[in-house]
């Protein structure tokens, strides 16, 4: 989808530091769980853009992208308080997305603890099956990984993840989520129990 105009709908916070932020589907917008959207906006006069992954299960009249909020930074911060502005979303974009697989390890660190629920959630109504590892000092989004346990996934909420890694692979379509250093972690990880990480659709928030 080329730029397109749409409206912040709403700003919830969902954790520490962390915001869901949903977004007016623009018209003919369509996407997977696990792929991501460049955001711009104009912030003190300068033009900013950053990439978010979706956090919703499907897209309907609203997507809905989970964002840690770094204080120093410069998008962040602002969007604590956008709700009812202005930006421009351009995209769907990404390979590391969810394709109806059925069985689903998913690690995420930190905000990948979005993608990680909008597939969870989506692969549950299709009938799928699937395991979250999450690792976060302060985890968010505990209500909707409660609701994916009781519904039948398994979520696990370490700060061990090798050891789960080590359990959790065969036949399973692997997704890391997070930025550089927990995708590092993961991917050494999976070496160590796999060899070869290869398969895994991998997304690094820089
Ligand atoms: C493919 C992809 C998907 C992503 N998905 C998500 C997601 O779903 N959720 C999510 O939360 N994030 C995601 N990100 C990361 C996101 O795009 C932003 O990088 C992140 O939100 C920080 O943006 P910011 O503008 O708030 O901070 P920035 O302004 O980019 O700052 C980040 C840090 O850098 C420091 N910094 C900034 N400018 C300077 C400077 N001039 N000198 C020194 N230090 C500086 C700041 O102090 C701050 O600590 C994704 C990134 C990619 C590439």
């Amino acid at each position: 989808m080329e730029p397109t105009q749409t409206t912040i709908a709403a700003v919830r916070e969902v954790g520490a530091d962390t915001v869901a932020v949903d977004l007016e589907t623009p018209d003919g917008f369509d996407a997977q769980p696990g792929q991501f959207l460049k955001l711009s906006t104009t912030i003190d006069g300068e033009h900013v853009s950053r990439f978010y992954t979706l956090s919703s299960p499907e897209v309907g009249e609203t997507i809905e992208i989970t964002i840690g909020i770094d204080p120093e930074g410069e998008l962040g911060p602002w969007i604590e308080s956008a709700e009812g502005e202005s930006v421009t979303v351009e995209g769907p974009y990404g390979s590391a997305y969810y394709e109806n697989e059925d069985d689903s390890l998913i690690l995420a660190g930190g905000p990948g603890v979005g993608p990680a629920v909008g597939i969870g959630e989506r692969a549950l109504a299709d009938g799928n099956e699937v395991t979250i590892v999450y690792c976060d000092d302060e985890p968010v989004h505990e209500d909707r990984l409660s609701a994916l346990k009781d519904e039948g996934a398994t979520v696990i909420v370490t700060d061990e993840l090798a050891d789960h890694v080590a359990s959790y692979y065969e036949g399973q379509q692997v997704f890391v989520y997070g930025f550089q250093e927990f995708v590092t972690e993961a991917l050494d990880a999976l070496e160590e129990t796999r060899g070869d990480p290869d398969d895994a659709k991998v997304e690094n928030f820089g």
